[in-house]
C-alpha cells in the first residue's frame, strides 16, 4: 500500500514558544495517525535568527561569515530538537536531523548558500524505522571533502527552500508551508486590510511577488518548486482553513492582469551628484559594487548639464553601509560633487503575468499614486511587473490606493467559475 509522504514546514512564529511547539506537535501527530509518512522542516523559534544576528554584531561589526553561519544554524537546531521531544511526549516516534545530516549540500557562499544537492538516504532510513523526521531548516553543508565541509545557511526565509528541496528530492505527495497567515494574498494582509486570499497562484507570478519583497515565500523555494513541478500549499498553522496552491496556472491568460502587490522596505537610494558625463563612469561605479557582492537594482541617470550628471540607484538597505564604503573613495576619484543616501524609501510593485501585453497599466499605476498624493522617485519595469520607489512613510497609503485602483478585492472571475481548482 502506498503511504503518502508529506513534507510540512513550520515557520518561526508557528514554533515561537513551548505552547506553540506542543500545538505544532499535536497537528503533526494528527497527520501521522491519518497514515502519512512525514518530514517536518522547522524554522528557528520566533525572532531567534534576528537575536543571534544582533548578538554577533554586539561582539564585532563584521562577524566572520563562517562563524556567523555556525551560529545562525543553531536557531533551527533548537526548534528541531524541541519539536521532536514534543512528539515523543505524545507517543510519536520522531528524530531531529541537522541540514547536513538530512543530506543537504550547498555551494560555499555563507549567508546565502544555494542548495547543490539533496541526498536523502538518512531521511529515508529514518522513515523506514517508523520515525517522523524533523529537519532543521535554512541550512546545509558546503560540498567540500569531509575534512573541510562547513555549515552554510540559505539566506533569510531559507527554511521554505529546505522544504521544497526535500519535497522534490523525496518526490513527496504534498509540500505544505505552514505560516502565520492563511495563504498568499493580493497584498501583504498585515499592511492592506482589504487584501484577498488567492486560491491559486502560478509559479511565475509568485516568483515575482517574492522577488519584489513578499516575504511569505523565499524566492529560491518558488524557483525550485517551479523547476521540479512541486505543488506548494501555503496555509495557516493557527487555524484550519483552506490555503493557497502555488502551481502551474493554466488560467493565467484569463485572469485579472494585475494579480497582486508587493512591497519592499529593505531598500535604500544612493545618488552620486554631479558625476562627469563621459564614457566609463557607469562601469567605474558599478564594477566595484558588484565585486563587493552588492546588488544594484533600479538605476536612473539624468540628462547631463554642462558635462555633469546625477546618477541614482538602489541597493538593499542592509548593504548601504558597505556600498557607502565602496563609493566614498570613488566619489573623489571620479570628481563627483557628493554622495547622498536615503534609507527611508520603499518599493511598491504591481505584479501580473498579463502585464507585458497590456498597455496602460503603468499610466494607471502612476495615476493612482498621484491621486493619493504619493510622489514617485524612481520607476522600473519588467515583463511581469511595474515598480515605483516612494517614501517609506507613504507605503500604506500607496498600497491601499493601488489595491483599490486595480480592483484586487474583487474575486477573479476565473477563481469564481473554477472554484473546484482551489481544492487541488
Ligand atoms: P514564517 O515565519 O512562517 O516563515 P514569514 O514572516 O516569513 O513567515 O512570512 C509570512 C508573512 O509574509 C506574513 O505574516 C505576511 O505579513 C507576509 N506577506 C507579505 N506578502 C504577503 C502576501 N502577498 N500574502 C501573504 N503574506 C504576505
Ligand atoms: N530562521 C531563518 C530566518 O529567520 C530561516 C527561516 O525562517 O526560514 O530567516
Ligand atoms: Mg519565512
Amino acid at each position: 500500500m502506498h503511504r503518502p509522504l508529506v513534507v510540512q514546514k513550520f515557520g518561526g512564529s508557528s514554533v515561537a514558544n513551548a505552547d506553540r511547539i506542543r500545538r505544532v506537535a499535536r497537528r503533526i501527530a494528527r497527520e501521522r495517525s491519518a497514515g502519512s509518512d512525514l518530514v517536518i522542516v522547522v524554522s528557528a523559534m520566533g525572532d531567534t535568527t534576528d537575536e543571534l544576528l544582533t548578538l554577533a554584531h554586539a561582539i564585532t561589526d563584521e562577524p566572520d561569515a563562517r562563524e556567523l553561519d555556525m551560529l545562525l544554524a543553531t536557531g533551527e537546531h533548537q526548534s528541531a530538537t524541541l519539536v521532536s521531544m514534543a512528539l515523543h511526549a505524545l507517543g510519536v516516534d520522531a528524530i531531529s536531523l541537522t541540514g547536513p545530516q538530512a543530506g543537504i549540500t550547498t555551494d560555499g557562499r555563507y549567508g546565502r548558500a544555494r542548495i547543490a544537492n539533496v541526498e536523502p538516504r538518512r531521511i529515508r532510513a529514518e522513515i523506514e524505522r517508523g520515525n517522523v523526521v524533523i529537519v532543521a531548516g535554512f541550512q546545509g553543508q558546503s560540498a567540500a571533502d569531509a575534512d573541510r565541509a562547513e555549515i552554510t545557511t540559505l539566506g533569510r526565509g531559507g527554511s521554505d527552500t529546505t522544504a521544497v528541496a526535500l519535497a522534490a528530492a523525496l518526490r513527496a505527495d504534498r509540500c505544505q508551508i505552514f505560516t502565520d497567515v492563511r495563504g498568499i494574498y493580493t497584498a501583504d494582509p498585515r499592511l492592506v486590510p482589504a487584501a484577498r486570499q488567492l486560491p491559486v497562484i502560478g509559479y511565475e507570478e509568485m516568483l515575482e511577488l517574492a522577488h519584489q519583497g513578499a516575504q511569505v515565500m523565499q524566492v529560491r523555494a518558488v524557483e525550485l518548486g517551479w523547476v521540479n513541478d512541486v505543488v506548494i500549499e501555503v496555509l495557516s498553522s493557527f487555524e484550519d482553513a483552506p490555503g493557497t496552491l502555488i502551481r502551474e496556472d493554466p488560467f493565467v491568460e484569463q485572469r485579472n492582469k494585475v494579480r497582486g502587490l508587493a512591497h519592499d522596505r529593505n531598500v535604500a537610494k544612493v545618488t552620486l551628484v554631479d558625476v562627469p558625463d563621459r564614457p566609463g563612469v557607469a562601469r567605474a561605479v558599478f564594477e566595484p559594487l558588484a565585486e563587493a557582492g552588492i546588488n544594484v537594482d533600479m538605476i536612473v541617470q539624468n540628462v547631463g548639464h554642462g558635462g555633469a550628471t546625477d546618477m541614482s540607484f538602489t541597493v538593499p538597505r542592509a548593504e548601504l553601509g558597505k556600498a557607502k564604503k565602496v563609493l566614498e573613495s570613488l566619489v573623489r576619484e571620479l570628481g563627483a560633487r557628493e554622495l547622498t543616501t536615503d534609507a527611508s524609501v520603499a518599493k511598491v510593485s504591481i505584479v501580473g503575468a498579463g502585464l507585458h501585453n497590456a498597455p496602460g497599466y503603468a499610466a494607471r499605476m502612476f495615476g493612482a499614486l498621484a491621486d493619493a498624493g504619493v510622489n514617485i522617485e524612481m520607476i522600473s519595469t519588467s515583463e511581469v511587473r511595474i515598480t515605483c520607489m516612494i517614501a517609506e512613510d507613504e507605503l500604506s497609503t500607496a498600497l491601499a490606493a493601488l489595491h483599490g485602483a486595480f480592483e484586487l478585492t474583487r474575486p477573479d472571475p476565473v477563481d469564481v467559475t473554477a472554484t473546484g481548482l482551489s481544492a487541488g
